[in-house]
């Protein structure tokens, strides 16, 4: 009885299990990169006995591209990599995110900003600081008021502004990841007060991805290093929201030929799913760049016994 409050109460309490989960962009079909995600997320789960959800982060609409989640669905099901509970869609999962905005308010952490990428450069430039190439701009704090207030949650729902989160002063975060060891970010100084909300009214990234996790009770979240600055966002997100933090674990990226993150952008070739023997072939490359060795190299061997093999032979922590 106890136990059935508590787990109510806490979707993420232990007594749960592990609960995992892959969360693809349908910005394109899955590539090297995003099936070696898929994979390590999968074995990490079914190693360890838990449950691997599939989430399609779809709310970034003018990025995504129609039927790619149908297309990433079908990739993953051609190499075995099923999925537990039903698949969701963070397009239909909004008024949640806006309940945690306005929770957000109500503690008076949020604040309307109204800067231009442009702006906040030149603000930057003003003061004399430099952005590394490829690396995010720090907001330097021009629209947060001296006072916080709460706004109405009518203006919070319509305006057609960023809506930002007030970071404390010496806001340091650490965490340990289960594969890069111990990781420390101060975010007041090498991130900023980040947006939630943006003009246009899409819901960030950053708040989604928290909110999901928690309410879908995930325990663990085993994702591309790529994603790794952004883990401290969310474990400070979780911490002012009234969430348990998961654990995480980072899996190295796959490169291509010029040393650069295998995405989209970069025209990523899809993996080739069309038949059995091409899925394995995708499936070992993916475990290769995992470091998964001494695995079954036959030629007669099925993609479930492949995986089997795989979940023997996979760490984890
Ligand atoms: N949707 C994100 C991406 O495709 C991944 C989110 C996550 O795993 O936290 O890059
Ligand atoms: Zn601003």
């Amino acid at each position: 009885m106890i136990l059935a409050v508590s787990t109510l109460k806490n979707p993420s309490s232990p007594a749960d299990g592990y609960r995992g989960r892959f969360a693809p962009s349908p910005t394109g079909p899955l590539h090297a990169g995003s099936l070696l995600t898929a994979l390590g997320s999968w074995l990490d789960a079914r190693k360890n006995g838990g449950k691997w959800l599939l989430r399609i982060e779809d709310l970034d609409s003018p990025r995504c591209i129609p039927g790619a989640e149908r297309h990433i669905q079908a990739q993953l099901l051609a190499c075995g990599l099923s999925w537990d509970e039903e698949l969701s869609f963070q397009s239909e999962r909004q008024g949640l995110y806006q309940q945690a905005l306005e929770r957000l308010n109500e503690l008076k952490l949020l604040y309307p900003c109204t800067c231009s990428r442009q702006d906040i450069a030149s603000t930057l430039a003003k003061l004399g600081v430099l952005t590394p190439r490829n690396q995010e701009m720090v907001y330097p704090g021009t629209c947060r008021p001296n006072q916080s207030e709460i706004y109405s949650p009518e203006l919070l729902k319509t305006s057609k502004v960023a809506w930002r989160l007030a970071l404390p002063q010496d806001c340091h975060i650490e965490f340990k990841d289960l594969a890069l060891g111990p990781q420390s970010q101060d975010l007041d100084k090498e991130v900023g007060d980040f947006i939630l909300r943006r003009n246009d009214g899409v819901f960030t990234y950053q708040l989604a991805v928290v909110v999901d996790d928690a309410k879908q009770g995930i325990t663990h979240i085993v994702r591309g290093e790529d994603l790794l600055s952004n883990t401290a966002r969310q474990i400070h997100l979780q911490k002012i929201l009234g969430y348990r933090t998961p654990q995480y674990l980072h899996l190295p990226l796959v490169l291509d030929e010029h040393g650069e993150k295998l995405s989209k952008q970069t025209l990523a070739t899809q993996i080739n799913t069309q038949d059995d023997k091409q899925s394995l072939a995708e499936l070992r490359k993916a475990a290769q760049h995992l470091g998964l060795r001494n695995l079954p190299d036959g030629e007669n061997i099925t993609i479930a016994e492949w995986l089997l093999a795989a979940t023997r032979a996979w760490k984890g922590e």
